[in-house]
């Protein structure tokens, strides 16, 4: 059974990803991405929830139909009905999950799909697209905190970032749990965390550094920190919260800079937001002041470095 191992990111993939013959059709999904690109960056743990409750390839194409308050899972005419293995496969492989640090799954799935699953009435008429994949339901349910994303949105820049950042993030957020977590581990944790929380929502930026400062039971305060933080990091950046971090971290380097230094971070930081160039420049521009003058605290930030820069992920602002 795999564990969790702070060296290695463990990720999970629906198999028909990772080009493996697994679909109803005898066919596969392969995605480059996930294939050439994040295999360099993580270690994939490949499931295919119909092959493990034996329905084998080629099968019957199964589907979601709503009856009642129960959704079933059967095929066309109703001649087989997979509800039952589906679910209790998919409860029970989904508490073995705690080790993973993401999810990549299969777009439009009745077992994979993470959102705008064709579900049909047991009535008859159109389908709508509002189900879930059973095992992706489950496992979000149980991992509520999970980084979980589709194939299909992976190829949408902005929504690929962000992925990798709460993926990154969740990550770490699990390195620290792995030992008896202190309150100053959590501390310092926040600490290294801020100017990236920060850039995806001020507000809840403002509520977790409330959290730490008034830190009675740990455990209780992990959990609510872990909560906020991912709901934090799910928010998306915008060129005014990037510039407002950009400011906040210039204000470190008033005392080393010389005053046409200062402008030029400055007027870069500006032309930021109006979108004149990418935030690769003033970031760059960060950096290149940090090794002139080293700030331990700014150099620490997350936001400066949260995933390889490889991934080519900032790009995206
Ligand atoms: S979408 Fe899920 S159930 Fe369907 S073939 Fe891929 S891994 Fe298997």
């Amino acid at each position: 059974m795999n564990k969790f191992n702070p060296n290695i990111i463990q990720v999970g993939i629906s198999s028909c990803l990772l080009g493996e013959k697994v679909r109803f059709d005898g066919g596969h999904k392969s995605s480059a991405f996930c294939i050439h690109e994040m295999t360099k960056h993580v270690e994939f743990v490949s499931i295919c929830p119909e092959m493990a409750i034996g329905m084998g390839t080629p099968r019957p194409a199964i589907r979601l139909v709503k009856q009642d308050q129960d959704i079933l899972v059967q095929t066309r005419d109703g001649r087989l009905d997979v509800t039952q293995d589906l679910n209790t496969f998919s409860h029970t492989k989904a508490r073995e999950l705690d080790y993973l640090s993401g999810y990549i799954v299969c777009q439009k799935s009745p077992s994979c799909g993470m959102e705008r699953v064709l579900e049909y009435s047991a009535k008859g008429g159109s389908p709508t697209k509002s189900g879930t994949g059973v095992f992706t339901r489950h496992l979000m349910q149980q991992h509520p905190h999970l980084p979980v994303e589709e194939d299909g949105r992976t190829h949408d820049l902005i929504l690929r970032e962000n992925f990798f950042t709460r993926l990154f993030a969740y990550h770490s957020w699990q390195c620290l749990r792995h030992e008896p977590v202190t309150k100053k581990a959590l501390i310092a944790f926040h600490s290294r965390y801020k100017y990236l929380i920060m850039s995806h929502s001020p507000v809840l930026y403002k509520k977790l550094g409330q959290l730490t400062a008034l830190i009675e039971d740990i455990d209780a305060t992990c959990d609510a920190y872990l909560a906020l933080f991912m709901e934090a990091l799910a928010q998306k950046p915008t060129k005014k919260t990037h510039t407002n971090t950009l400011q906040h971290i210039l204000g470190y380097f008033k005392k080393h800079l010389t005053k046409a230094q200062k402008e030029e971070l400055s007027e870069t930081i500006m032309k930021y937001r109006q979108g004149l160039v990418p935030l690769l420049v003033p970031l760059t521009l960060i950096k290149h002041y940090l090794l002139e003058f080293p700030i331990p605290y700014i150099e620490n930030q997350v936001y400066l470095n949260p995933y390889p820069e490889q991934l080519k992920l900032r790009y995206a602002y």
